[in-house]
């Protein structure tokens, strides 16, 4: 308790620092690609039918008028960015739910593949949108990883999380997965663990149904995160969140899982062959986020996009990029992030780290490496670190850390929308 203590102390420190974006008085301006490099495409869809309550994520009220026009100016920043020499392999679209609209995001997709030579695309949705049409018409886009919210299968946490009404029951729910099972190449499904009513016969339950009955290629168990700004809500509509239960929440997972026949592709997904996993980042130093609340991480900056949608339609109309704020990171601060989220899949590759940061890795790094050896979270195994089984669950804790800082800069960026909002009419976030 008291090394994960220390260790959340050490990466909310990371964070502030990291998510310490300044404004800046001119125009923020995307670095140019590299020619030779096949960046991720993030893309951002912040529409949701069910705002659920523990949600920090950039999300707001469904609007088909609104959602249209945001789906064209997607299109446009789109063309914008490949205009400017940037080259995708790989798209993911994450929200928000990016499938309110369907059409509009397969003709986005089709939109991206008619530009760059894109090998996998992954798009998140909800059990609502699992119908046939939807999933022929993804499919035939291109789409070959669908990555399903279904967070829990217990009636009663869905009825809190006000979720039941719009996604349906548990029972409805697993018949929707069962049904489009096989379609892609691989069908994940997001599950949270450490709801304030969930108990451990939930978990068993929730957990025999995805590996026996559904049979789903892979599973992403979120610790439950919040933010400032969703504390509140969440206790007000399911209870008071208590961290001391994770561990024996987790391990239960990690040990159902593995039995079950699953790999670890990071340390909360689950994985029955190896493929695209929901940390994109882990996979993917680089990466370039479009669409209202995006990040992108690019030549050692963070880059964050507004999170007002009216501003975003504003930008890309009169031809700016969505981003407005830029944060430069030191070489110890992209050295620091590397091995976070490195080790988030488990190993890393000390050579590929002395390559990538030219000699200096383990000379800066000496201090934090020394230390997750001494608290026994590492072992060094041919040429690898790799994260020891206490180590997996140290790193639940620093990723659930991580995220909840970049949710309380989520909130931040909303907040000065509010403030925005205020000021100029008409705004909205
Ligand atoms: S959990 Fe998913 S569906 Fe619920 S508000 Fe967040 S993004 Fe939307």
């Amino acid at each position: 308790m008291i090394v994960e203590t220390l260790i959340s102390r050490y990466v909310r420190h990371l964070n502030q620092r990291l998510m310490n974006f300044e404004s800046s008085p001119g125009e923020v301006q995307l670095p140019e690609p590299d020619p030779d490099k096949q960046y991720l495409l993030y893309l951002h869809i912040p529409f949701c039918v069910v705002l659920c309550p523990f949600c920090s994520f950039h999300r707001v009220e469904f609007r088909e008028d609104k959602a249209t026009q945001y789906f064209q100016a997607l299109q446009e920043e789109i063309r914008q960015v490949s205009e400017m020499g940037y080259k995708f392999g790989e798209v993911y679209v994450g929200g928000g739910t990016p499938t309110v609209l369907p059409g509009l995001l397969a003709e986005t997709l089709e939109l991206i593949s008619s530009l760059h030579p894109v090998t996998s695309v992954s798009v998140e949705t909800n059990p609502h949108d699992l119908d046939e049409t939807n999933t022929v018409r993804l499919k035939q886009a291109g789409v070959n990883r669908l990555s399903v919210g279904v967070q829990s299968f217990d009636d009663r946490l869905l009825r809190e999380m006000e979720r039941y009404e719009k996604y349906g029951s548990g029972e409805e729910i697993s018949a929707h997965l069962k049904n489009v099972s096989g379609t892609f190449d691989t069908l994940n499904v997001d599950m949270i663990f450490n709801f304030p009513h969930q108990d451990e016969a939930c978990i068993r339950s929730d957990l025999g149904l995805l590996t026996d009955r559904i049979k789903v290629d892979q599973v992403s168990w979120y610790p439950l995160m919040t933010s400032s700004s969703t504390t509140r809500p969440m206790e007000h509509a399911m209870g008071a969140v208590d961290h001391a239960r994770e561990q024996g929440f987790y391990e239960m997972i990690v040990r159902h899982m593995l039995d079950a026949g699953y790999k670890r592709s990071s340390a909360w997904c689950f994985s029955r062959r190896p493929g695209m996993f929901d940390e994109y980042i882990v996979e993917h130093e680089e990466y370039l986020g479009l669409g209202s609340g995006s990040f992108s991480y690019l030549d050692g900056s963070m880059f964050a996009n507004t999170f007002s949608i009216n501003n975003y339609l504003r930008r890309i109309e009169s031809g700016k990029t969505s981003v407005v704020r830029q944060r430069v990171m030191s070489s110890l601060e992209q050295m620091r992030y590397y091995l976070l989220m490195q080790l988030f899949s488990g190993q890393m590759d000390t050579n590929v780290a002395e390559k990538r940061f030219k000699g200096q890795f383990d000379r800066v790094m000496w201090r934090d490496l020394a230390g997750l050896r001494v608290i026994g979270a590492v072992r060094e195994q041919e040429g690898q670190l790799r994260l020891t089984e206490s180590g997996y669950f140290l790193w639940v804790v620093l990723m659930r850390e991580f995220f909840s800082g970049v949710n309380n800069f989520r909130d931040d960026m909303r907040h000065n929308i509010s403030r925005e909002s205020a000021e100029r009419s008409g705004d909205f976030g």
